[in-house]
């Protein structure tokens, strides 16, 4: 259990500012998410906090102490890589085990955590089995034990699921999020993978450029956008922009409508366009429409629409779901 606070948290790497500045404030048991294009500081901002890099400025806080001077191994936090990291030549139980051996608890005690996390991981069959007998999705499973039975106060996961087919990305994720709620520890993680982050956070910490562009739970960055930014990274498919006289019309420099916010009308009032691309799904429809001066735009129907290249639609946003945006691209709310 911990509670963890950044207060104006800086990085560079020699004249390179990587991390500009962050506040955060998780609370305690919650699963805070951070997703970001690559290179955007994730990583590092999740090594500041567990140790493992040094902050060139500002305070990192667990349950109310600050932490910036204290090694990795003191701050109570469990990492989980992407890699895995397992020992090659230990056993799966040998690798559950080796941080409780190198803590020098008694054999009994170290055994009965083993059985535990093993017996919560599914992998209670598998306890002798060197790591290269197992599937990735055991891998991780097994990099997950090692973390959980240092009964750490936090976990800090680094894109672990990266290197899994999408079947078994789907599955894990179930998983971790379940686990992280069963087991009530506060969690941090990255990824820069959208969807992982809107189904498995409690909060979503977008950053871009070493920034912080919002904090906020899915609902509120998928409703709420506070940016240009954060309105095109959350939501697939992406949110289509408009800056041509329309946006005028409603008193903002762009305005931002989702596929699944646009109604599709053979004729009547909006926006008149020619289908371009028509993607049937069963599930749904996405079309990607030609509307001249106003754009390519993408519309999502739920279902299955008889439409196909070349036919004449015509588009209109629903008034309460289009978002308004100033002329530096920040949020304007009616
Ligand atoms: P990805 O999704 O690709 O892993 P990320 O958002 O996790 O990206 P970081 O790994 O935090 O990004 O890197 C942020 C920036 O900091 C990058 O431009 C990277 O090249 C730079 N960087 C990271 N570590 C170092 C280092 N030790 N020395 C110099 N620059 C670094």
């Amino acid at each position: 259990m911990a509670h963890i606070a950044l207060q104006n948290v800086q990085k560079a790497f020699g004249p390179v500012h990587i991390i500009k500045g962050a506040n955060l404030d998780i609370a305690d048991r919650s699963f805070v998410v951070f997703v970001g294009p690559s290179g955007c500081g994730k990583t590092t901002l999740l090594r500041l906090i567990a140790g493992l890099e040094d902050v060139t400025d500002g305070k990192i806080f667990i349950d109310g102490k600050n932490v910036v001077a204290v090694p990795p191994a003191r701050r109570g936090l469990s990492m989980v890589f992407q890699s895995y990291a397992l020992y090659p030549h230990m056993s799966v139980r040998g690798n559950i085990a080796f941080g409780l051996k190198m803590a020098g608890l008694p054999k009994a005690e170290i055994n009965r955590k083993v059985e535990a996390a093993a017996a919560t991981l599914n992998l209670s069959p598998y306890l002798d089995r060197k790591p290269r007998e197992l599937s990735g999705g055991q891998r991780q499973r097994v990099a997950i034990g090692r973390a959980i039975v240092r009964e750490p106060k936090a976990f800090l996961f680094d894109e672990p699921l990266s290197n899994l087919d999408a079947a078994l990305r789907v599955q894990m994720r179930l998983e971790v999020t379940r686990l992280q709620k069963q087991l009530g520890t506060t969690a941090i993680y990255v990824t820069h993978d959208q969807v992982e982050a809107m189904t498995m956070a409690d909060k979503i910490v977008v950053l871009n450029g070493g920034k912080i562009e919002q904090y906020g739970t899915p609902l509120e960055l998928y409703e709420k956008p506070a940016n240009l930014f954060v309105a095109g990274f959350i939501g697939s498919p992406r949110m289509n922009f408009v800056t041509d006289g329309a946006a005028a019309k409603q008193g903002a420099a762009t305005i931002g409508v989702r596929p699944e916010h646009l109604k599709i009308a053979r004729d009547g009032e909006g926006w008149p366009g020619t289908i371009m691309v028509a993607e049937h799904l069963g599930s749904d429809t996405f079309l990607y429409i030609d509307c001249g001066a106003i754009g390519t735009l993408t519309a999502r129907h739920v279902g299955e629409l008889s439409l196909a290249p070349g036919d004449r639609i015509v588009l209109s946003p629903e008034p309460a779901r289009i978002h308004r945006f100033d002329k530096d691209g920040n949020s304007v709310r009616a």
